[in-house]
């Protein structure tokens, strides 16, 4: 039977610590859906449109390299809500230290309580992208600091593109 993940983020950009953990959830899933949050209230620097298809060219190498199928959606409700109408039977998530630790296995219990059918499955971060984080990212760029440690070239265009714009 086919095992699908879903993968839920802002993605706002996708930086490599997300790439990292979608490189090795294509290791133990046969379709593995990107799940870019668009939730009312939570202003992202780049547009929702935008953060998929920059999702979709930058795991393009991973699909090819894996065979796995790598599918970008967006979702603007519950987590467990959109990781089952993908038929996601697991959630993946990421941890880098003991702030995420905290919030995500609450998050993932109180996920579990309401489906408890799904499961959430947490890889720890790699050490050489451990610190990379999207919002650390964009104070970077606002300050002119070099990002290609950090994110894909792709997303590197994207960024100075979202940051071009008069209202930043
Ligand atoms: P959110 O806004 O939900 O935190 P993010 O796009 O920042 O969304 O992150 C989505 C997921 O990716 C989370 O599980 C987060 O912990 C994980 N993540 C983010 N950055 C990294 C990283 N550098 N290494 C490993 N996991 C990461």
């Amino acid at each position: 039977m086919a095992r699908t993940g879903f993968y839920p983020g802002s993605f706002d950009p996708v930086t490599y610590g997300h790439l990292d953990i979608i490189a090795r959830a294509a290791r133990f899933v046969d379709r593995l859906v990107l799940g870019v949050g668009v939730h009312h209230g939570k202003q992202a620097l780049i547009a929702a449109e935008t953060r998929m298809s920059l999702l979709d060219t930058v795991t393009r190498p991973i699909a090819a390299h894996t065979g796995v199928v790598i599918e970008v959606a967006s979702f603007d409700g519950l987590a467990v809500d959109a990781a089952r109408r993908h038929r996601a039977g697991l959630i993946v998530r990421g941890l880098r230290d003991a702030t995420d630790f905290d919030y995500e296995v609450q998050m993932s219990q109180m996920n579990g309580a309401m489906a408890p059918d799904i499961e959430t499955v947490f890889l720890a971060a790699s050490p050489a992208t451990r610190m990379i984080a999207s919002s650390l990212v964009k104070q970077i760029a606002r300050m002119g600091g070099d990002i290609t440690l950090f994110i894909p070239k792709e997303a590197q265009a994207v960024m100075a593109e979202a940051l071009a714009k008069p209202s930043h």
